[in-house]
C-alpha cells in the first residue's frame, strides 16, 4: 500500500498552554476548520471534541493526551493537502509528566497565550521543558478579544520571562471588543474574519503604502530577521532591500527549526479569528518527520543506532500513552520514527524483551476511530490490545532492536491509602490498579503488607484524585480513600560503620553470613539525594559470588527507614569487612547480615526525615499580596521573590508538601477566587526536629 500523504507533508504538533489559556477552544476550532468536525461544541458546555473523557469535560481540563489527526489544504488552497497529528498535551501543574511525555514524540509545538495574562508560570514551565527537548514552536496570542489584552505586550514578555524572539507575523485589527482581523505581514495584507457563519468566511485585501510606521517596522524586522538564514537570503535581501514571499518564509522557516526564533501570530479561538492562518503556519514553520535528526537509541550490546524517518528503516517506534477506552480496551498510543509496521506483524518490545503480534491498529480523528492496516514513518497509531507495554517503551522490529532514550519519571510527593470496601471491590482494585498504573507510570501502587491497604502514590493532590475518580467510575470500585499522605524519605547526617551478623547453628546445615558496613551521606554531582553500592574488600574475606545477595539485602532495607520507615535516600554504602563459613554460608544469610547491619550502621549515623519541598507561584491582585505572604509564612514557606504581571503580582516561594494541603481552598477564599497557584517538586529537606516526633511512627 503506498504511503496518502509523503512524509514531507506531515506534521506532528501538540498544543501546549497554561489553563485557561485557551488551548482546548483553539484545538476545537482548529478540527472544526479543517472539517473534521462538523459541530461546534463549547467548552462551557462540554461537547468540544478533544475534551472525550467525562471527567475531563467535568473539570474543564485536558487530562488525556489523545492525539488525533487532520488535513490541511491551507487557507487559500495554496499548497497540497498536509496531514496534522494533534497530541494532545494536559495544562495542569500536576501533569507534567505527561507533558513531557508528549513533546517526547512531537517535532513542534503551537503555544497559546492568553493576550491578557501572558506569560504565567506555568507557560513557563512547558516552555523549559519544550526548550530542553529542542521543540521548534510558533506562539498564538489568543483572546485578543478580552479587555485588556495586548498582542505587543505578550510579545515583550516572552522576551524577557523566556528569552525567546517571539517575531510577529501579523499585527492585530482593532482591540478588545472591535478586533476584527490580522495585517499579514508575509504577504502583506489585511485580513478580516466575518462575525457570521463561525469564521469560516473572511475578507483578504492589498496592503497599499504608505505602511504606518508599525507595520514598516515589523515588516522590516521580520525581512531582517530571514536574511539571516543564509548567506544566499542575505546577499539577495542586501541587494535588493526587500525578500520575496517564498523566500521571506523559507529564511523564517530556517531559522524557527533551528530554535532561533519564535513566529508569533494571533487571534481570538472563541470568536472564530485566526485559526486558518494558524494553520497555514504550521504548515510553513513547523518541521515535518524529515527535518527532524535522526533519532538514536540502543541496539544490540548497547550500540549507539540511529533511525531516520524512512519506511525502508528497521520499524522503531515509541509508546507515549496508553488509554483505556471504553468500548475496545487497551489503546497504546505510539509514535512511528522509522519503517512500516502491519497488522498482523510481529512487534519487538526491547525494554520488557518480549514479542508480540499486532492485531488491530486504529487511528483517531478526535473521538472517532479509524481502523487502519499499517503504519509508517512519522505515524501516530493505537495499537489495541498489546498486552505487554507500558508508557515510554519501545516498539521496533524482531529482527533490529533498538531501545529509544528512556523517559526519567520524577518520585512521587503524595501518597493515598485506598481500602476495597469488599473481596470484589478488592479484586476490580488491582485490575483498575495495573490498567491505571500501565497508562501513567508517574504514579506508583504498593500494597501494605500489614494492613493489606493499597497505597497509591503520585505528582500532587489533583493527580491522586483524578486516579481516584477514574477508578471508581471506569472500573466501579468502591473503597474508603484515606487522607494524603505526603511521601516522606529518611537520610542520614554522618558517616558510621556496623556489623550484622546471621548466623545459625542447629545441627546439620547451619547459616553464616556476616558483613561490615560503612555508610556516608551521598550526594551527586547535580546535588541531588542518591544512592551508591560498593564493595570495598579484598583478598576474599567475602567471596565476589555473596556480593550480589548483600546488595540485595542494603537494597531492600534502603526501602524500610530506621525512623519511621519510609525509603532511606542519600547514602553510600561500602562493604568494608565481613567472614564467611565454607559450608554454612548462603545468598540468604548474607541478605539478612547485611539488612542487619545496614539499619544498624543507619541508626548510628544520626538519621534524619525529609520532606518534600515544593517550588510554588501564587499570582494575585495587589491587594491582597499581604494575606498571601502572611499565609505562605505561616505554611513553613520561604518568599524567594516577586514580580509582576498584567494579572497581578506574582509571588514565588517554597513550601514544605505537608502544608500545602488544602492551599488552592484557602486561596480561593482569601482572594475571593482572583488569585490562583502552581506548584511543582522542588527539593527534599530536613523535618524540622519539633516536627519529626508527629511523623516518627508511620500510620
Ligand atoms: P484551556 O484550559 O487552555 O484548554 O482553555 P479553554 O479552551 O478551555 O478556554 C478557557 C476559557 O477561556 C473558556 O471559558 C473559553 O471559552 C475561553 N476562551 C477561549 N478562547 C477565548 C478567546 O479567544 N476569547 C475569549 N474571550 N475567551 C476565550
Amino acid at each position: 500500500m503506498p504511503r496518502k500523504t509523503s512524509i514531507e507533508r506531515y506534521r506532528n504538533i501538540g498544543i501546549v498552554a497554561h489553563v485557561d489559556a485557551g488551548k482546548t477552544t483553539t484545538t476545537e476550532r482548529i478540527l472544526f476548520y479543517t472539517g473534521i468536525s462538523h459541530k461546534m461544541g463549547e467548552v462551557h458546555d462540554g461537547a468540544a471534541v478533544m475534551d472525550w473523557m467525562e471527567q475531563e469535560q467535568e473539570r474543564g481540563i485536558t487530562i488525556t493526551s489523545a492525539a488525533t489527526t487532520c488535513f490541511w489544504e491551507g487557507s487559500a488552497q495554496q499548497f497540497p493537502e498536509h496531514r496534522i497529528n494533534i497530541i494532545d498535551t494536559p495544562g495542569h501543574v500536576d501533569f507534567t509528566v505527561e507533558v513531557e511525555r508528549s513533546l517526547r514524540v512531537l517535532d513542534g509545538a503551537v503555544v497559546v497565550f492568553c493576550g491578557t495574562s501572558g506569560v504565567e508560570p506555568q507557560s513557563e514551565t512547558v516552555w523549559r521543558q519544550a526548550t530542553r527537548y529542542r521543540v521548534p514552536r510558533i506562539v498564538f496570542i489568543n483572546k485578543l478579544d478580552r479587555q485588556g489584552a495586548n498582542f505587543f505586550n505578550v510579545i515583550d514578555q516572552i522576551q524577557a520571562r523566556l528569552g525567546a524572539i517571539a517575531v510577529p507575523l501579523q499585527i492585530p485589527i482593532g482591540a478588545e471588543e472591535e478586533f476584527s482581523g490580522v495585517i499579514d505581514l508575509i504577504h502583506m495584507r489585511e485580513i478580516i474574519w466575518k462575525d457570521e457563519g463561525q469564521g469560516v468566511d473572511y475578507e483578504i485585501t492589498k496592503l497599499s503604502g504608505p505602511f504606518s510606521e508599525e507595520v514598516a517596522f515589523w515588516r522590516n524586522a521580520l525581512l531582517e530577521i530571514a536574511a539571516e538564514a543564509s548567506e544566499e537570503l542575505m546577499d539577495k535581501y542586501l541587494e535588493s532591500g526587500d525578500l520575496d514571499t517564498e523566500d521571506l518564509k523559507a529564511g523564517l522557516r530556517i531559522r524557527t527549526l533551528d530554535n532561533e526564533i519564535v513566529p508569533a501570530l494571533c487571534g481570538s479561538a472563541f470568536r472564530n479569528k485566526g485559526i486558518q492562518t494558524l494553520l497555514d503556519a504550521v504548515v510553513d514553520y513547523l518541521p515535518s518527520p524529515v527535518d527532524i535528526k535522526a533519532i538514536e537509541g540502543l541496539g544490540k550490546k548497547d550500540s549507539i543506532e540511529s533511525r531516520s524517518a524512512d519506511d525502508d528503516q528497521p520499524f522503531s517506534a515509541l509508546i507515549f500513552k496508553i488509554s483505556t477506552d471504553p468500548y475496545v480496551g487497551a489503546l497504546s498510543f505510539f509514535r512511528v520514527y522509522s519503517g512500516v509496521l502491519s497488522v498482523g506483524d510481529q512487534v519487538f518490545n526491547s525494554i520488557k524483551e518480549k514479542k508480540e503480534r499486532v492485531g488491530r491498529m486504529v487511528q483517531l480523528h478526535s473521538n472517532n476511530r479509524e481502523e487502519i492496516k499499517e503504519v509508517r514513518a512519522g505515524d501516530i497509531g493505537a495499537a489495541i490490545g498489546l498486552k505487554n507495554v507500558a508508557t515510554g517503551e519501545t516498539l521496533c522490529s524482531v529482527d533490529k532492536p533498538i531501545v529509544l532514550e528512556q523517559m526519567e519519571f520524577p518520585e512521587p510527593v503524595i501518597s493515598v491509602a485506598v481500602e476495597p470496601r469488599s473481596i470484589g471491590d478488592q479484586e476490580k482494585l488491582s485490575q483498575a490498579m495495573t490498567k491505571l498504573a500501565q497508562e501513567d507510570p508517574s504514579f506508583r501502587v504498593e500494597i501494605n503488607d500489614e494492613t493489606r491497604q493499597v497505597i497509591i502514590s503520585g505528582m500532587g493532590e489533583l493527580h491522586l484524585e483524578v486516579i481516584i475518580e477514574r477508578m471508581k467510575r471506569e472500573f466501579e470500585v468502591e473503597a474508603n480513600i484515606g487522607k494524603p499522605q505526603v511521601a516522606y524519605r529518611e537520610t542520614i547526617k554522618v558517616t558510621a560503620e556496623e556489623e550484622g551478623k546471621f548466623i545459625r547453628q542447629t545441627g546439620g546445615k547451619g547459616q553464616y553470613g556476616h558483613v561490615v558496613l560503612r555508610v556516608e551521606p551521598f550526594k551527586n554531582s547535580s546535588g541531588e539525594y542518591d544512592y551508591q553500592f560498593n564493595d570495598a574488600t579484598s583478598g576474599g574475606v567475602i567471596p565476589n559470588e555473596y556480593i550480589s545477595a548483600i546488595e540485595k539485602g542494603v537494597v531492600e532495607q534502603m526501602q524500610n527507614g530506621a525512623i519511621a520507615g519510609y525509603p532511606s535516600i542519600g547514602i553510600r554504602v561500602t562493604v568494608c569487612d565481613g567472614s564467611f563459613h565454607e559450608t554454612d554460608s548462603s545468598d540468604i544469610a548474607f541478605k539478612i547480615a547485611a539488612s542487619m547491619a545496614l539499619r544498624a550502621a543507619i541508626l548510628k549515623a544520626m538519621p534524619i526525615v525529609l520532606e518534600p519541598n515544593m517550588s510554588v507561584e501564587v499570582v494575585t491582585p495587589d491587594e491582597n499580596m499581604g494575606d498571601v505572604i502572611g499565609d505562605i509564612n505561616r505554611r513553613r514557606g520561604i518568599v524567594s521573590g516577586m514580580s509582576e504581571n498584567p494579572e497581578g503580582k506574582i509571588l514565588k516561594a517554597t513550601v514544605p508538601l505537608s502544608e500545602m494541603f488544602g492551599y488552592s481552598t484557602d486561596l480561593r477564599s482569601k482572594t475571593q477566587g482572583r488569585a490562583s497557584y502552581t506548584m511543582e517538586f522542588s527539593n527534599y529537606e530536613a523535618v524540622p526536629d519539633n516536627l519529626t516526633e508527629g511523623i516518627r511512627f508511620k500510620a
